[in-house]
């Protein structure tokens, strides 16, 4: 549940998760929160993993095109330094950050500062996704959205990879995921066995910006 009240004069502070699937409209979700606190004219600063450049450099942009302004950072340090005075930080798709992003939220927390991170709480394999399980541990609120199962229409908690990679950060063009629910979810379906194999996690190179992505 998101709070509804913004102690100004005692400037507690605390996290909230936005998690889910893909497609399950967590930016929306971000974008709704920080325009809300923009309007009652708190400072929003908002950040997101230099990596995920699928769309505009320096906007977080949901899927349907409702974009504000954000700063890419290439890693979860950099926040705390470039937060300023901001009353509300925003963090979209923080599974790309590594584990340092749980200790960023909780001092920008400690600090008085409201903190919404969004991010995949599961991978491809329909693995908890680090580092969102840990920071939902240690949020105050936690909201899980679903999207639409594409095969039976119920509630999609998985995110189907239809492409044959084993990586597990992939940045998804529209062809490359659909939403599944737990029964129709496969998680090899659409995997090699070479590349199973792999070990390490290795980034693939995001794909060509394409009129319509993801
Ligand atoms: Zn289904």
């Amino acid at each position: 549940m998101e709070p509804h009240v913004f102690h100004r004069d005692k400037k507690p502070g605390w996290i909230e998760v936005i998690c889910g699937s893909m497609f399950s409209g967590k930016t929306e979700e971000l974008i709704r929160r920080l325009k809300r606190a923009r309007i009652a004219r708190q400072q929003v600063e908002i950040f997101k993993p230099a990596l995920d450049n699928r769309f505009a450099e320096s906007e977080v942009v949901s899927h349907d095109e409702n974009a504000i302004p954000s700063t890419p950072v290439d890693a979860a340090a950099q926040i705390l330094l470039l937060a300023g005075g901001a009353d509300v930080v925003g963090i979209d798709e923080a599974q790309f950050f590594d584990a340092a992003l749980v200790e960023v939220c909780e001092r920008l927390a400690r600090d008085g500062r409201r903190v919404i991170v969004t991010g995949l709480d599961q991978d491809y394999l329909g693995a908890p996704f680090e580092p969102i399980p840990q920071l939902m541990a240690v949020a105050e609120y936690v909201t899980k959205l679903h999207a639409i199962c594409v095969v039976c229409g119920a509630p999609a908690n998985h995110s189907q990879r239809l492409v044959r990679d084993g990586h597990r950060l992939l940045l998804g063009a529209k062809e490359s995921y659909e939403p599944r629910c737990r029964r129709c979810f496969d998680p090899h379906g659409g995997v090699s066995t070479e590349a199973q194999t792999s070990e390490t996690p290795t980034t693939s190179a995001p794909a060509p910006p394409p009129s319509r992505l993801v």
